[in-house]
């Protein structure tokens, strides 16, 4: 299940239910942290970043005999841990119920903050190379800056990977303008909550400000920023209203 950004306000009504409905609650320690409230009193398993498999295996394990919420950051199914429950629900052949939950999901929550910067077509990438090599994250890369569309990049860095971030900037510059907003929301709708807004040339400055907290949106070719006032307090990427009517 996907408990959205962090903070139980943004969570869904349902997520809400199906924790307080569980007898076993199982996840990453920063994620049941502020999930206390819910998880009172329950059977609660807290596992460590890298022990996916693991963490999935005990959670169908035990839904043999008990109701198992494993929780995910944002949404579950945007790499979060539904797709490594399935998998192994499908190779043991179990005879459970199985109920994927949605959540607000990063690129969704930094994008709010940052005012509309997803509103058309828009690209989502991982810069983790841990599950997928970075010979094909460069290749995706190099497709969706090609077509010019706004692009969110999860995992933007960690101490194992402080290149990827450098890359991306680099295949976006070869293809977008240097004025291209940037936006870097740290902690979305968490404690430490940082939301910044600069452009496409003046990237490369941040990189040292972006940890794994983080999420960038990458403007495309039509996104701007937007401005209430003198000052720059958003991004936005027009749908396209300006082409049909008159406003
Ligand atoms: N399932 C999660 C994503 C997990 S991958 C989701 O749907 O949101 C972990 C990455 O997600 C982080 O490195 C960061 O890039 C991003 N992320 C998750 N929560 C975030 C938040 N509250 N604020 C900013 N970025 C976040």
């Amino acid at each position: 299940m996907g408990t959205g950004p962090g903070r139980l306000d943004q969570m869904t009504a349902r997520a809400a239910e199906v924790i307080r409905e569980a007898d076993c609650v199982i996840g990453n320690e920063s994620y049941l942290s502020w999930l206390a409230p819910l998880i009172h009193g329950k059977e609660v398993i807290r596992s460590r970043m890298g022990r996916e498999v693991e963490r999935a295996e005990t959670a169908v394990r035990l839904a043999a005999d008990r109701r198992v919420a494993i929780v995910s950051g944002g949404d579950a199914g945007v790499y979060g841990m539904a797709s490594i429950v399935l998998e192994i629900v499908e190779r043991n052949e179990e005879k459970i119920r199985v109920e994927v939950v949605p959540g607000i999901t990063a690129a969704n929550a930094a994008a709010a903050l940052l005012g509309s910067p997803l509103s058309g077509d828009f690209a989502v990438i991982s810069l983790s190379d841990l599950l997928t090599p970075i010979d094909t994250i460069g290749k995706r890369l190099e497709a969706v800056f090609s077509v010019g569309i706004p692009v969110a990049l999860y995992n933007p860095r960690s101490r194992g990977r402080p290149h990827n971030l450098a890359l991306a900037l680099e295949i976006a510059s070869r293809h977008l303008g240097p004025d291209t907003p940037v936006g870097i929301v740290k902690n979305a709708y968490r404690d430490g909550e940082v939301v910044s807004i600069t452009t496409l040339g003046k990237a490369g400055r941040i990189i040292e400000d972006v940890d794994m907290h983080s999420i960038l949106i990458i403007g495309g070719e039509e996104s701007r920023i937007w401005r209430n006032g003198t000052d720059a307090r958003g991004i936005i990427t027009p749908r396209g209203y300006h082409r049909k009517y008159v406003y």
